[in-house]
Order: structure tokens, then sequence, then C-alpha cells
């Protein structure tokens, strides 16, 4: 059995035009260092992730064949989603053969996007009347090089579209080099720079707000991953073996779009006495 709870997912709003939710670690078949809900590949046992991904299918009533992953390389690149693409022989039940990119767009209902992340952010996107949708994994270098902007131009009118920002290490926990935080107060203004820590949630807000987005319509999920290994997967509060989480967005046609109920959002409990190594010096991130 597939074990998810009711903290499993989180579900997002989208006022009914879609599916959308961001999955926690909570519940789910993976053991040891990956245990819970884990979406990724890692050194996890493949039956396990599977398993997995085929219970978040089942919880949002995605089918897994038309369901799309990517392998991602923290680029801004934004891969559209045709029907040459759907369905796929193995389903979710594969890590080869995904498309090389950060993000995932397309018009087709009923065609789940799905992105992972372990402290980089993961971002659910979809126009207001429900014909398309994008899924983008943002770590510090797809936030500088510009996954968002690409991500919501596959939407039309950005005044038209509505964002989810996913679990993502807070500013709280990622310190990073002096480099990467120049580039994130050259690109983003300094107020998303904290002490020697950015803030890839802010830095979002920023960039999608600058793309054209309502701010009103961007919204957080989740909180901080480092703060709550517990309900999160954190490359930096694990020191690097850990599993992943994911985004899902599907477009729907022709009924409601529901998510079964999920936990409130965990809440960052901030930085108590506790930072992470700094093993990371560069801020890399799953
Ligand atoms: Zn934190």
């Amino acid at each position: 059995m597939t074990g998810l709870s009711a903290g499993s997912l989180l579900r997002v709003d989208t006022g009914g035009v879609a599916v959308a939710a961001f999955t926690a670690r909570v519940g789910g078949a993976a053991t040891g260092p990956y245990a819970g809900f884990n979406l990724g590949r890692q050194g996890d046992d493949p039956a396990a992730v599977f398993a997995n991904r085929r219970a978040l299918a089942d919880a949002v009533g995605a089918d897994p064949a038309r369901a799309m992953m990517l392998t991602q390389v923290h680029g801004a690149e934004v891969r559209d989603v045709t029907g040459a693409d759907v369905p796929r022989p193995r389903g979710l039940a594969t890590f080869d053969g995904w498309p090389v990119a950060d993000g995932l767009a397309t018009s087709l209902p009923g065609v789940a996007l799905i992105v992972l992340a372990a402290d980089c952010l993961p971002v659910l996107a979809w126009r207001r009347d429900g014909k398309a949708v994008a899924a983008a994994h943002a770590g510090w270098r797809g936030l500088v090089a510009g996954v968002l902007e690409a991500a919501v131009a596959r939407l039309g009118d950005p005044a038209d579209v509505g964002v989810a920002l996913g679990p993502r290490i807070g500013p709280c926990c990622y310190p990073v080099s002096d480099d990467v935080r120049a580039a994130f107060a050259g690109r983003f203004g300094a107020d998303v720079v904290r002490g020697d820590a950015v803030d890839l949630a802010a830095s979002a807000r920023v960039a999608l707000v600058a793309a054209g987005v309502p701010s009103e319509a961007i919204a957080e999920y989740g909180g901080c991953t480092a703060c709550t290994p517990g309900r999160f997967f954190s490359h930096r509060a694990s020191g690097g073996v850990t599993g992943r989480q994911a985004g899902l967005v599907m477009a729907v046609t022709g009924r409601e779009a529901t998510v079964p109920a999920a936990g409130a959002g965990a809440v960052c409990d901030h930085f108590r006495g506790r930072r992470p190594r700094r093993r990371d010096p560069d801020g890399s991130l799953p």
C-alpha cells in the first residue's frame, strides 16, 4: 500500500481551473535516508520510488502514462509537452528518457507536469481560464537564468496567470557565496539578500512580477525545507543524502479540479541556533 496520509499533499488553490499540489515527505513507501514520499531517483529503491509516484498520480487523479517529468539541469529551458509526448509506455515508472530541461508547459488537459526538488523551489503556474499550465524547478542557477520567466511566457497574458511557490530552503538556512549573493542582488535587488543568505521565494516573486504576473496572484506553500526536515526533504539539512518532493500541475476540462484533503502548509521555524554546514559554498542545491 501507498501509505499516503493527509500530510502527504499540500493542495494548491487554483480556483478550480487546474489540479495542483506540492508533496511532503510524510507517508509513502521509501525507507532509510529517503524515508517517506520520495519521488526522485538518488540512491533509493526504484520500486519504492515508483510506488510513490503511482500513489501521487492516484491521489490527484492523474494517468501515470500521461504524466511528464524532467531530467533537471539547473537551466532555464522549458519544454512544451504535446500529444507526441504522451502516452509513455512505462509512465512514471522510469528514470530514463525524460526531457532535459527545468520547466514543462502544456495546453493538454489530463497531462500532469511534475518537477522535483529538495531545497530548490518548485513552481506551479496556470492560466486563469485553465487552458494551459506550467511547472518549473528553480534553484539559484535557474532563477538567475530566468526559468520562471520562460515558464510564464508559455501561458499567454501574464496578467491572467496564477502561480504557487512550493516548499524550498529559506533565507534562514541558505548561506551562499559572495558571488551568488552578488548575482541575486544584481538580478532581483538587494532586498533578496539576507545576511549571508539569499531568499529564493522572494527572488521568484521579483522575477514573476517583473514578467507581468500580479503580485496578488502568487501564493506560497510549505515554508523552509531545512527548518522542517521531518516534513520535507532537504539536501542541506540532510548532508546531501535524501529524497525529493514534487510539484504537480495538471489542466482539466469538463470537471471541477480537486485534490484530496491535504495538511496545512508547514511553517518555517526559522533559524534556531542550528545552521546546516556550508558544504555547498556555491549554493548548489538539487
Ligand atoms: Zn529555515
